[in-house]
């Protein structure tokens, strides 16, 4: 059983998506727990403050440490010593920011093995430094560019993630030979066709149609490696 906890100020972004597979799936087979936690029940003051302006200068707000510090301790209890909650190798933490480690597949088939995952959507000009440093236990990007929040990546990261879950797909085997898993060296996938063989001209590979089992896996395999 996976439970994913998410930190974020738009859990209406991200509930739609719980109603669709893969996740629906998970969810009704009890292999998955989504806890969407609103970072505004955190926040320092009844006007709902999360954010702050930076230190030194610059344009826009940064998520403030308090709201995120309280935030996490509704799902691990309260602590005063950061260190510690970072130290615990149980706890996957997990902070959402253009400047962390590009995810992966290794990365996601990794998560999946993991028993709760909390990922922190940052907003505005991004989240105070001292979140990054010492509330999580690792920083992940989705990628060389920048969007607005991190519902998305946490949505990316969780798809991906999810997906790798037994219960949460029809086929299991469907994610074993698939691009940049195991089954195929890491690498990305052959071309895939199916029917008409022709269509204005454009032709499925002949090998394809042989019936020719091996040579059909060679021609898969040179594919790859091409
Ligand atoms: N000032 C930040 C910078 O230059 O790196 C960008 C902040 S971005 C506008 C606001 C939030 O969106 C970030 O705190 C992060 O949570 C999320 N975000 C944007 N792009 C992302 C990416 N490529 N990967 C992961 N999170 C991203």
């Amino acid at each position: 059983m996976l439970t994913i906890n998410i930190i974020t100020l738009f859990p209406e972004l991200i509930e739609p998506y719980l109603e669709r597979l893969p996740f629906s799936r998970a969810i009704e087979k009890g292999a998955l727990e989504v806890n969407l936690i609103q970072l505004k029940n955190y926040a320092i003051d009844e006007r709902g403050t999360v954010d702050g302006r930076p230190y030194g200068g610059g344009v826009g707000m940064l998520l403030r440490i308090e709201p995120v510090w309280q935030a996490l301790e509704s799902v691990y209890g309260a602590f005063d010593n950061p260190e510690k909650i970072q130290a615990d190798l149980e706890n996957t933490i997990i902070g959402l920011t253009p400047s962390g480690k590009t995810f992966t597949q290794k990365k996601a088939q990794e998560l999946s093995k993991k028993s709760t995952i909390t990922l922190i959507c940052g907003r505005y000009e991004g989240m105070d430094a001292r979140i990054k440093q010492h509330l999580t236990t690792e920083n992940i990007s989705i990628g060389n560019y920048v969007l607005s929040g991190g519902e998305i990546p946490a949505l990316a990261i969780m798809e991906a993630v999810v997906r790798l879950l037994p219960e949460a797909i029809e086929k299991e085997e469907a994610t074993l030979l698939e691009s940049f898993s195991q089954g195929l060296d890491q690498k990305k996938e052959y071309p895939q066709f199916t029917r008409p063989e022709t269509y204005k001209g454009l032709a499925v590979p002949e090998v394809l149609l042989s019936g020719h089992h091996e040579k059909i896996k060679k021609w898969q395999k040179d594919q790859i490696n091409s």
